[in-house]
């Protein structure tokens, strides 16, 4: 028996054979050329290969969601990158070099650039962009597209995993993911979470030593996976497995119904999408509504902004889809209907835009971002809120501005809707806006909520970047994944004091970071007075079903003894984990 560590990404536990995923490395064959010409030819009709494989791979991503889609997008775009196909060509022409060592110099050196700029974000683009680097050399050497597959079902175990990897797997074959590297916003703890399945990422490399076919069980809660356990150690995991999924399933079968505590308190659960594809996921795992749209699905890897007209589109299909059009009189009101909150593009230095100068920043997440970086582009962001206003006629739509540090920010972005509005009204183009807020996710703004709350209708706590601000630890580097733990009694006590200015000016406050959805921290959430929890759709049929085991006053005597403990551990040790 033995055990590895890791970093919990997705919950749930799996017990199952270890299945690697190990992709064909083709060996790059160097050589020199008398003909250009046709060396590039032989170059061009790979890419035009690859081309129709990463066209095949966004028919089969979208099934899982746009946002899937989104990184193929990304890849066919690297494919026919200007820049470095000028860099390829100089090699093939000058230094007559054939296609496959011209090729794989180009995406190295422009890998190693991204990597340099020492950015989670751009370390993942320097990933995709040697998974396309590899699928045009695969190509040219005429070597079939990927490793084996499993046949049974199994954990699927990897150095990493690209997104060209999980897409191609059978779902009904995958019991789980583990990764050796990687952190808790990699792609295979995202995917993994999107499709309900424990995950465990960061083992280390010992993952890589386990033979194939070796029983593991992954703890997707605890980030603990034990191989070729004992006959009590497996019973135990079993046993726990079948309890996970016996309320897993009582959950599911509830999730439609209202999440009301034993004494009567309302708690509304919704749903954070990045794409309009997931409405109906989220539907059926009983979403309330959208309580986080994150509009950057619309606006990364391409060359220009989306106008208005495309966003308005957007707006409105996601719109229609969680309001089907079955409902009838009285649902179709808009002030029952399911509401759309719109989060306004939250992007910064950290995430390359190509139609913005971003430039270089040192700390990107202390620099121009979200509202900071719409404050900045007020034409991009009124184009946004014009067309947020417009689709509003169709729903219930809300707005929320994303990294608000001061009153004064709030102030001009409301500035900015007004005049939005002023202009549509000048136009004959009908709006309309059911509230405005904003995310209280810098510790500046939970201290000052007292004031922000007179100038919104509600807050919506972002605390993912809440906690790495307020606890001094970036939320992307794995090597501070312990500390930055939102469970943190100092977080907690941002979120109690947020949620009570709301109320005190007459408002309403929500949870929409990763916290929201998880299980441990749902009953304080619900004891600090939060009255709405936004999370990932997987995760709503579960805190539903615990919201409705819950007592509001015993949730509130427990909140108030977590509030004054002194670690994260502690509060997890006051809720039995
Ligand atoms: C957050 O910071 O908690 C949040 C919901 O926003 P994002 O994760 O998109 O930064
Ligand atoms: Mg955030």
């Amino acid at each position: 028996m033995k055990t590895l560590h890791g970093i919990p990404a997705s919950n749930g536990i799996a017990v199952g054979p270890v299945f690697h995923l190990r992709r064909t490395q083709v060996q790059v064959k160097a050589g020199t050329i008398d003909d250009p010409a046709a060396e590039w030819a032989r170059l061009e009709a790979a890419r035009a290969a690859a081309r129709a494989e990463i066209e095949a791979l966004v028919t089969r991503a979208t099934q899982v969601g746009e946002s899937e889609a989104a990184i193929f997008e990304a890849h066919r775009m690297f494919l026919d990158d200007p820049a470095l196909l000028d860099a390829v060509h100089a090699r093939i022409e000058e230094k007559r070099q054939n296609a496959e060592a011209a090729w794989n110099a180009a995406i190295e050196n422009y890998a190693a650039t991204l990597e340099t700029l020492d950015d989670p974000i751009f370390r993942t683009r320097a990933a995709d962009l040697r998974d396309v680097g590899g699928r045009v050399l695969r190509r040219l050497a005429g070597v079939a597209e990927s490793a084996a597959a499993p046949t049974i079902p199994s954990v699927i175990v990897a150095a990493e995993l690209t997104p060209s990897d999980t897409v191609q797997l059978d779902r009904a074959l995958v019991l789980a993911f583990c990764t050796a590297g990687g952190g808790p916003t990699s792609h295979a703890a995202i995917l993994a979470r999107a499709l309900g399945c424990p995950a465990v990422v960061g083992l280390g490399p010992a993952l890589e030593d386990l033979a194939a076919g070796t029983t593991v069980i992954v703890d997707g809660t605890t980030g603990l996976v034990v191989a070729d356990p004992d006959p009590a150690t497996l019973a135990s995991a079993l046993e726990r497995q079948t309890a996970d999924r016996a309320v897993r399933a009582q959950a599911l079968a509830w999730a439609s119904a209202p999440a009301i505590t034993r004494d009567g308190h309302r708690i509304e659960v919704v749903a954070n999408l990045g794409a309009a594809a997931e409405v109906e996921t989220a539907l059926a795992q009983g979403a309330e509504g959208v309580g986080l749209l994150r509009t950057e699905f619309l606006f990364l890897d391409r060359q220009t902004p989306p106008d208005e007209d495309e966003q308005v589109e957007a707006y409105r299909a996601i719109l229609t889809a969680l309001n089907p059009p079955g409902l009838t009189g009285a649902e179709r009101e808009p002030a029952i209907q399911r509401p759309l909150i719109i989060r306004t593009l939250d992007i910064g230095g950290d995430k390359p835009v190509p139609y913005l100068d971003l430039g270089q920043e040192m700390n990107p997440f202390l620099g121009v971002r979200g509202l900071r970086l719409g404050l900045a582009h007020p034409d991009l962001l009124k184009t946004q809120l014009r067309a947020i206003l417009r689709a509003g006629v169709a729903g219930r739509v809300l707005v929320m501005f994303p990294m608000v540090t001061t009153v004064a920010e709030v102030r001009a972005a409301k500035a900015l809707l007004a005049e939005a509005q002023a202009e549509l009204d000048a136009a004959g183009l009908p709006h309309r806006l059911d509230g405005v807020g904003i995310m209280v996710e810098v510790p500046g703004a939970a201290l000052l909520a007292d004031q922000l709350a007179a100038e919104v209708d509600f807050f919506s706590l972002g605390t993912n970047d809440l906690t790495q601000y307020t606890l001094a630890a970036d939320r992307t580097n794995s090597g501070v994944a312990a500390l930055a733990d939102a469970l943190h009694p100092a977080v907690l006590r941002l979120i109690e004091r947020t949620a009570a200015a709301a109320h005190a000016a007459g408002g309403w406050c929500g949870v929409c970071g990763e916290l929201a959805g998880d299980p441990v921290a749902v009953p304080i959430l619900v004891g600090l007075g939060v009255d709405e929890l936004s999370m990932a759709p997987a995760a709503i049929p579960q805190a539903k079903e615990i919201i409705r085991g819950l007592s509001f006053s015993e949730a509130r005597d427990l909140a108030r003894r977590a509030l004054n403990l002194a670690s994260a551990d502690e509060v997890r040790a006051l809720m039995g984990r």
